[in-house]
């Protein structure tokens, strides 16, 4: 640890646990926000630097951009690092560079006021235009501004691609592009102001098997850059420069929890089945064909849920057919002759996709919009090209595909119809794809919830998406902090909900998949087998002690436990009796 962060008084914050696991380390400070420009007169004598200033700035600006590009390459490949010659070609526009020395001329305003007029014009002027790629120009304008405007200002620029040292990112928020763009090996740990448990930038961390704390409300405004921290994703405590007996209790802890952990791993070899003999299937939840070395490190059956939108968040561009069909075939291929059930494009919500204004009109209540499926049925160019790559990949292997956010039958009627097109124009060209593709419904809007017997009877299978189910039956924005406490997955209306999902799909001859994160964690892992649930899938390194459960467990008891639930008023009450059912039975092991 370096001195001066020894002699700085340790803080303890707490906030929510997103991903468990112990990190310490220098602070990367990630701040999402404009940079503020003061504006002073320059002194007639000091033009000629203060333009030279300017010069310099943009140099280092390219080294910067440069850098990045090359890193970006080495970690995603070529396709990606492409975006950033975008950026270079910014700081040569003679245009802006030429005005801004003019306007300094002019006002004899400090630079980087003239740089920052000039370009917020130029960003205006791009963003107005009718022409999808010049209105993108904007986007590379403004991150190329803010970055020269930091540099003019010593500032460090923000971006998360800059962490190329072992840091603990400590951010006000991340975007899931941003956290798409997270070098994997440089990451100790996340920690934000804002999100919840199951916000993006979470689910991408858990993937990372990094440890992540939430909802530390003005923790960017406690720490600075030289500071040290301790992150425990086990609790949701941040410690800002912890003294030495914190690290040497901390220490203890992670032993204990590594030697856990170790125990849970041992145990990962042996059949996920319960006491009482009844086989439970784990799959994986992943968000591109790089994890499915997790997939099988972890031993899951598969994968449950591939969200797809990563591979759009991390590209500079709509990602083609061709690019699809490729990603999603290497990741049928290497697990078959497991499932893999592809989701169809889930964007919009807190999932924007970057340089894609066009596509998304603001709005009041994204989460409540233009998301999901709607967004794919109203762009269906962009929805059958992913169709057909996800059609072609079943040639390859298990491949099934469900859709995202439908709300009720005729959602779901009109996209099988795009399906059965896309079938069509398969078999015209002798495309080959799998003619008995399942195709399955996620269930994660009360009217489906409610619809389920009707939805049942037109897809293969339900794939419940508590994520949002839990959002839009409590009302809880599932990314806003202020209310995450009120974000409860044992509250009896979510425990309803699940059993006449469950029951209406088992009436109607399906089954019943659980995907989202309460999937995840070990206490309700009984609750849903209890309710029936047939399979459950997660975050690949929570897949040991939700083994460790089902083996610990009998379904009878499970049955017997879900009889008392639905008897419960009180989400808290709730949540303590699957919390010691489940802590009994893994000490009993
Ligand atoms: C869910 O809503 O539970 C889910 C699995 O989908 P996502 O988290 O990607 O919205
Ligand atoms: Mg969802």
């Amino acid at each position: 640890m370096p001195k001066d962060s020894c002699s700085k008084s340790e803080v303890t914050v707490q906030g929510i646990s997103a991903s468990q696991g112990i990190a310490y380390g220098p602070v990367f400070l990630y701040i999402q926000s404009d940079v503020e420009v003061p504006e002073y007169q320059v002194d007639p004598e000091k033009r000629v630097a203060e333009i030279a200033r300017l010069e310099q700035a943009l140099v280092v600006t390219r080294h910067q951009i440069q850098k990045i590009q090359a890193e970006v390459e080495k970690n995603l490949g070529s396709e990606e690092a492409r975006i950033f010659d975008a950026h270079l070609l910014v700081l040569e526009d003679q245009a802006l560079i030429s005005e801004t020395i003019r306007d300094f001329e002019n006002t004899g305003s400090n630079i980087e006021t003239c740089f920052d007029r000039v370009s917020q014009r130029y960003i205006k002027a791009f963003d107005e235009i009718d022409d999808e790629y010049l209105r993108e120009r904007a986007g590379d304008i403004r991150d190329v501004a803010q970055r020269v405007l930091s540099n003019l200002l010593g500032h460090t620029a923000q971006s998360l691609s800059q962490l190329v040292e072992k840091r603990v990112v400590v951010a006000n928020n991340i975007s899931p592009s941003d956290a798409a763009g997270i070098d994997r090996s440089q990451a100790l740990a996340i920690v934000t102001d804002s999100g919840s448990k199951t916000s993006h930038a979470v689910i991408v961390a858990r993937s990372m098997k990094v440890p992540a704390v939430v909802g530390v409300r003005d923790l960017t405004t406690k720490v600075s850059p030289g500071d040290w921290v301790l992150v425990d994703g086990y609790d949701g405590t941040v410690v800002i420069n912890p003294d030495e007996q914190t690290l040497f209790r901390y220490g203890q802890i992670q032993r204990q929890r590594k030697s856990e952990e170790q125990r849970l791993l041992e145990a990962n070899r042996l059949p996920s089945v319960t006491l009482d003999n009844v086989p439970v299937t784990l799959r994986a939840n992943i968000e591109g064909a790089c994890e499915t070395a997790l997939v099988k490190d972890y031993l899951a059956a598969g994968v449950g849920l591939f969200r797809t939108e990563f591979l759009y968040l991390s590209s500079d561009h709509v990602p083609t057919e061709e690019e699809q069909y490729r990603a999603y075939r290497d990741v049928a291929e290497t697990l078959a002759p497991e499932p893999v059930v592809i989701r169809t494009l889930d964007i919009g919500g807190d999932k924007p996709m970057a340089g894609s204004s066009h596509l998304f009109p603001r709005e009041d209540n994204p989460f409540l919009g233009y998301r999901a499926i709607r967004f794919c049925l109203d762009q269906l160019d962009i929805f059958k090209d992913q169709l057909r790559a996800i059609l072609r990949a079943s040639a390859h292997g298990n491949v099934q595909l469900m859709y995202p956010m439908i709300s009720g039958t005729e959602e779901l009627a009109k996209a099988n119809a795009v399906l059965d097109e896309c079938r069509a124009e398969l078999k015209a060209k002798k495309i080959p794809f799998d003619p008995k593709l399942k195709v399955g419904t996620m269930i994660e809007i009360p009217s489906a919830a409610y619809t389920a017997d009707l939805l049942a009877k037109d897809c293969d299978f339900f794939s419940i998406g508590t994520n949002d189910l839990i959002q839009y039956l409590l009302a809880i924005d599932r990314v806003n902090d202020l209310i995450a406490h009120l974000y409860e997955p044992t509250h009896p209306a979510v425990v309803r909900t699940l059993k006449h999902i469950v029951d209406e799909a088992h009436k109607g001859g399906i089954k019943v998949s659980v995907c989202g994160e309460m999937a995840s964690d070990p206490i309700l892992v009984p609750l849903l087998l209890g309710l029936g649930v047939d399979e459950l899938s997660m975050t690949p390194p929570l897949i040991p002690a939700a083994r460790f459960l089902v083996r610990s467990m009998t379904m009878d008891d499970a049955r017997k436990l879900v009889a008392k639930v639905l008897k419960m008023d009180s989400p808290k009450a709730i949540q303590t009796l699957c919390a010691d059912f489940c802590a009994e039975r893994m000490a009993r092991r």
